[in-house]
């Protein structure tokens, strides 16, 4: 069902109502920038991941550490530079611009700062409308489309419709942006950061509304953020990384007992005391205040390895593959273990 209350058709042949159990996968991305001088910075280098329909994958990591590069890959903007992404059972990387541009009103991207993401001398209907003013809707029931769009983020189209951005709170042009993604009738929603240029108060509401939006329009989506609590709280699973590779990847429920990459529990070390456990205070041993390596010479081996108390040469020599150790769990490390004791 659509935020417009209709089905849409789509070219791959689903429905908003019978999505393809795998919503999105990528497959060992790698993005690098080049800076001159023969050097590149090394983005991200060769991440994988899977979405399932109606599933929230939270990607956590500090700020640098190439995960708003991965949701920029996902969508193709700009496409990586090797590896491949399928949006339900389409190849992105090998379509033309126009099929391109057919699948990204699919994958929709949310913006950290709502404010710079809309046009500031647009008014609200104007920008909701954007979407399927571009795919050439004949707008006969533009009004009532908008209005039920801008209901569904809980925004009153009688006092929001006419404003300009610049008229509203930061959450109210989140809102609007949430709106303008559910007029193109997405499978998938791509958030990053959407809630960290917010008051600590406005955010608990844009989080919810993510969920509750997820959750009735039977939406897949990656939440990308720094903060540890709130991709903890809002993701079926969590994948954490560490300079342009995944560490872990994991259920969130009991992560903080689940959790056994030594920088996935430095992250977890930083929740406040009541949602940790004796297991992730240990953690306080991992070196918080080293500096974080260059990307555009990261330490061989694990990336990891200079801020690790655990670190021994097999690190320095040989980058960690990405394995199971339990249903669902994913570790990048030579010498963490699983934990017996999880609930
Ligand atoms: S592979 Fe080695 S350096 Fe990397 S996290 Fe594991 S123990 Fe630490």
């Amino acid at each position: 069902m659509t935020a417009n209350g209709t089905v849409a058709d789509k070219p791959d042949g689903t429905t908003a109502e019978n999505p393809p159990q795998r919503a999105l996968t990528a497959e060992n991305l790698v993005v690098e920038f080049p800076v001159g001088r023969g050097q590149k910075v090394h983005a991200v280098s060769g991440v994988s991941l899977e979405l399932a329909a109606g599933e929230t994958l939270g990607i956590l990591g500090e700020s640098g550490c190439g995960k708003s590069t991965v949701g920029r890959a996902l969508i193709q903007l700009p496409p990586p530079d090797s590896g491949t992404v399928r949006l339900g059972d389409v190849e992105l990387t090998g379509l033309g611009p126009e099929e391109l541009r057919e699948a990204r009103a699919r994958m929709q991207i949310i913006m950290q700062d709502p404010v710079s993401a809309l046009n500031p001398r647009r008014r609200v209907k104007d920008l909701v409308w954007e979407g399927p003013a571009i795919w050439g809707h004949d707008g006969s029931d533009k009004d009532a489309r908008i209005d039920e769009a801008l209901r569904a983020v809980g925004l009153d189209p009688e006092t929001v419709r006419d404003r300009r951005p610049h008229e509203l709170s930061g959450g109210q042009c989140q809102r609007v942006c949430i709106a303008r993604a559910l007029m193109l009738d997405p499978h998938v929603l791509i958030c990053d950061e959407p809630v960290s240029s917010l008051d600590v108060s406005v955010q608990a509401q844009i989080l919810n509304l993510l969920e509750t939006t997820t959750r009735r329009y039977g939406l897949s989506m990656v939440f990308i953020a720094h903060d540890v609590s709130v991709v903890k709280n809002i993701s079926d699973r969590v994948m954490v990384m560490y300079l342009g590779r995944t560490c872990e990847v994991l259920p969130s429920d009991n992560m903080h007992l689940r959790a056994v990459h030594p920088y996935t529990r430095l992250l977890l070390a930083s929740l406040p005391e009541a949602q940790r456990s004796a297991h992730t205070d240990s953690a306080a041993e991992v070196k918080q205040a080293a500096e974080l390596p260059s990307p555009l010479d990261p330490p061989s081996g694990c990336r990891f390895r200079t801020r690790c108390p655990l670190a021994t040469d097999l690190c320095a020599g040989e980058e960690p593959p990405l394995r199971e150790i339990a249903p669902g769990h994913r570790i990048a490390c030579h010498h963490a273990e699983p934990r017996k004791d999880i609930p």
